[in-house]
């Protein structure tokens, strides 16, 4: 079918429902999958299904406060798609998740799931609420109860959830007791990032920057830079901006910048990532205080002139209205959808080359297989063995997706939406529709 603008404007996600802001995550995830459509030349059909979530389910979660007091939260689980295995995808605590969000991420877990091949359709779950305001007692109910909530959605061979924003091992291990609680035997298998002595795996907890920066390298190395010769700017200071930054630096680049909640941190000389991770972890998780680096703003710190620009934060940072002022010369998305789709063409008409999220933080999920396939087996590997395969499926990706992007002359983001999408289009042509 010849290429239509204004196809694939009906159906499922055009019902009648309030009108999505433009620089959505939702919507910036469906603007390059319609361009990948047009791409693929996908029929309306094809697009609706692949449009469309499995499984959307929204549950209340109440429990019982410190203060005695009940108190009820809302809780989401998507299942976006399970054509090529069991939905994988983290689940999120915060504040501001809604339903569209978590749409957005499960579905961005498919492709991702697709591009670095590993068996799993896409999901994502989250809960509204301030992990900041709960004490641990309160955050163990709450994770206890969404995940009593969601027994019929979970299973080691259904859906497996893994950490997110704001979620971490000990919340994992909650979530595995209290299914294997239910299930009446211990189901190690049923979520990732585990700790260790719980079925976890080796690796697992540095596994997203490892391998942003596995694709960084890449990167560099297509566009004729050194690692050791080349600055970088990192947002965002947890789990996987601060992995991120420390192996960066151990390659030998300049982290001339770092910010977390409490803002940016600038050194023109470059800044000591180990000894800054320290100070953190010393100072509440906070870079608050830190006084080997002139302050800046978290604005300012993604308008710095650098080689690489990591940012590792949270949604919608570069959009339409900052767009311009990048002066990177490599974006590597940590975080899931930390660029809108209106800045994409920004970026590409100033020569930016953009590592998409859905490739660049895609080191998690490939970790997380191993951790699945290691718990079902109940044979462990060693750290570096994990290390090795997954850098190996990295380098897979990224080299699938760049001859991706030659052959359609496409950026890499449209290069990882036309494979991801495509791949699981032709499992669904293969295995057909049901009934
Ligand atoms: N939450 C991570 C992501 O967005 C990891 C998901 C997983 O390991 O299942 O990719």
């Amino acid at each position: 079918m010849p290429y239509n603008k204004n196809m694939y404007t009906t159906g499922y996600y055009k019902e009648p429902g309030p009108k999505l802001d433009e620089e959505s995550p939702f919507e910036s995830m469906m603007e390059r999958f319609r361009f990948a459509a047009e791409v693929l030349e996908l029929n309306e059909g094809m697009f609706q299904y692949l449009a469309s979530p499995a499984k959307q389910v929204t549950v209340s979660v109440p429990i019982m406060m410190d203060s005695g007091e009940i108190r009820v939260f809302e809780g989401y689980r998507v299942i976006h798609n399970n054509l090529l295995g069991p939905s994988k995808g983290g689940i999120r605590y915060a504040p501001d998740v809604t339903l569209e969000e978590v749409n957005a991420l499960a579905a961005w877990m498919t492709w991702k799931c697709a591009i670095v091949d590993v068996p799993f359709g896409g999901a994502k779950g989250g809960v509204r609420c301030d992990p900041k305001d709960l004490s641990k007692g309160e955050l163990e109910r709450l994770t206890r109860r969404y995940t009593a909530n969601m027994l019929e959605v979970f299973g080691p061979d259904r859906d497996i959830p893994a950490p997110d924003m704001n979620t971490d091992e000990q919340v994992m291990a909650w979530v595995m007791d209290t299914y294997s609680m239910n299930a009446h035997k211990t189901e190690t298998a049923v979520v990732t990032g585990k700790p260790i002595l719980l079925g976890g795996s080796h690796g697992r907890k540095e596994a997203t920057g490892r391998g942003v920066v596995t694709v960084t390298l890449a990167a560099l190395n297509k566009v004729g830079l050194l690692p050791n010769k080349c600055s970088v700017a990192v947002q965002g200071f947890g789990n996987v901006g601060s992995v991120s930054a420390k192996l960066m630096y151990e390659q030998g680049a300049k982290v001339i910048a770092i910010s977390d909640i409490s803002g940016g941190y600038y050194n023109e000389n470059g800044i000591n990532i180990p000894e800054a991770m320290e100070y953190a972890k010393n100072n509440d998780n906070s870079l608050e205080g830190y006084s080997e680096a002139e302050k800046i703003t978290n604005e300012e710190l993604l308008q710095l002139e650098c080689d690489v620009l990591i940012p590792a934060a949270k949604e919608d940072q570069i959009n339409r209205d900052n767009a311009s002022g990048i002066n990177a010369r490599i974006i590597a998305e940590g975080a899931n959808g930390p660029v809108t789709a209106n800045a994409d063409s920004i970026l590409e008409d100033k020569g930016i080359m953009v590592v998409p999220d859905i490739l660049a933080n895609a080191g998690g999920v490939t970790v997380s297989y191993f951790e699945w396939v290691q718990d079902r087996q109940g044979y462990f590997w060693t750290e570096e063995r994990v290390n090795r395969r997954l850098n190996r499926m990295m380098r897979n990706a990224f080299d699938n997706l760049f001859e991706t992007r030659e052959k359609h002359d496409i950026t890499l983001r449209q290069a990882a939406y036309v494979f991801g999408i495509n791949k699981v289009a032709m499992t669904l042509k293969m295995r057909g529709l049901y009934a």
